[in-house]
């Protein structure tokens, strides 16, 4: 007798992020449609996250799957040391031109922890190549999220994320989010080799949103010291904050910028690092010892970099940026709603947005990741048909940028039904 798919995945799959023990259902899904997670047993539901933030052009698109398909019957993989394709160049190519900065390299991966980890390990060997042995300590934010590998768990808050792992990281120094006219850190800086960064918008970390001209000062600052300033745009990158990446809210350029997924519209894991001319410049040298020693198996795969270059030609189409503001638009009107509504005073707070990014808080007397409230959210939403996945208590949307204005309306509706 056939056993069902969520018995047989119970059996043998261990899912992210989930707990094992009285665990919900993990729901089985048949197809991806837009805006829709459609599921085995025909429900479908809104994909008011873009499946973790990636999907930015909604599920299935066709434009995206036929240039996958079209690269996939050409050139599927190839060692990309000693080798190079027309994907990964073109690609490099048009990111260099629309990136916040003045980027000379590309340098690729295959997700979001190793475009930071490229970054950390890129600025670190930069002084070492240069000889500064003085220069190494890193600066980080307070409520920072920069991935799950050891390095990237080393950047990012000490928290429940990594609280097995605290005696195994190494030292970072952390400082708060930039606040104009406060010095959130105030020396010495001549150890400091890099900063590293979520530009405006904090997003694992609860989605926390700060003042770009506070950054401004921050990256100013940073760069009259000499230190080198690291944006990740995992997250925040290709439209997520209303323009194409957050480091366009932001006079003072960084010099390392971290990219993943949105990059290819959620279709492949890529990740792409890209850095300045001086930062490259400390490696081109007749010493092999300074070469950067990093790669991975699927660096510049081309299927990923076909469906990025695809990604991309959505991304820069005129309906696709009138979607980007629409929802915008839409997220700031609900927030006024939800802030003249009575039913919501004293159980709500700090409604906020950034672009297509909408968050508040669930007053529960205690904030956090284990907060429950987050759980019964998930299901309750999943019953009128829109998949939201709250941060403990932190509810957020975070739409693809193909949602209707009355499918966005639908989730507003649900979350206020759910509240
Ligand atoms: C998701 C995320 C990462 C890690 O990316 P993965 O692809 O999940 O490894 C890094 N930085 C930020 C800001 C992220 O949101």
């Amino acid at each position: 007798m056939a056993t069902s798919l969520i018995e047989r995945d119970k059996q043998v799959v261990w899912h992210p992020y989930t707990p094992q023990k009285s665990m919900p259902v993990q729901i089985p899904v048949v197809k991806g449609d837009g805006t829709y997670i459609i599921a085995a047993d025909g429900k479908a539901y809104i994909d008011a996250i873009s499946s973790w933030w990636v999907t930015i052009h909604g599920h299935a698109n066709a434009y995206i799957a036929e240039k996958i398909y079209e690269q996939a019957k050409m050139l599927e993989q190839v060692i990309f040391a000693g080798f190079t394709h027309e994907p990964a160049v073109r690609l490099a190519e048009r990111l260099l031109e629309i990136l916040p900065g003045n980027f000379a390299k590309a340098f690729y991966s295959d997700n979001g922890s190793t475009a930071v980890e490229v970054g950390i390990k890129m600025a670190l060997q930069y002084w070492w190549n240069k000889g500064d042995k003085k220069r190494n300590k890193i600066l980080a934010l307070n409520h920072s999220y920069h991935g799950d590998t050891f390095g990237t768990m080393s950047l990012s808050e000490r928290g429940v994320f990594n609280l097995a792992f605290h005696d195994k990281l190494f030292e970072v120094i952390f400082i708060d989010p930039p606040v104009a006219g406060t010095a959130s850190y105030a020396g010495p800086w001549d150890e400091i080799a890099c900063i590293i960064y979520e530009p405006l918008l904090q997003g694992a970390g609860g989605m926390n949103m700060y003042e770009a001209a506070a950054l401004n000062e921050l990256l100013k600052t940073c760069h009259a010291h000499g230190v080198l300033c690291i944006a990740d745009e995992v997250m925040t990158g290709f439209g997520r904050t209303g323009k194409l990446f957050a480091g366009m809210y932001v006079e003072e350029k960084a010099d390392i910028i971290c990219l993943s997924k949105g990059l290819t519209g959620g279709t492949m894991a890529l990740g792409v690092t890209a850095c300045t001319d001086k930062i490259h410049s400390a490696y081109v040298d007749d010493d092999r010892q300074k070469t950067f020693f990093h790669g991975h198996s699927f660096t510049a795969n081309p299927l990923g970099c076909a469906a990025a270059l695809a990604s991309m030609d959505l991304l820069l189409r005129p309906e696709c940026q009138a979607g980007i503001d629409r929802i915008s638009r839409q997220h700031k009107h609900f927030i006024e709603k939800l802030k003249a509504d009575t039913r919501f005073s004293g159980k709500i707070k700090h409604l906020r947005s950034l672009g297509t990014i909408m968050a508040f808080e669930i007053e529960t007397g205690r904030d956090g990741y284990l907060n429950a409230v987050g759980l019964e959210i998930t299901r309750k939403a999943l019953e009128h048909g829109v998949y939201l996945r709250p941060l403990g208590n932190t509810v957020y949307i975070m739409p693809p940028y193909c949602i209707t204005e009355e499918e966005l309306q639908k989730v507003y509706d649900v979350i206020e039904e759910v509240l």
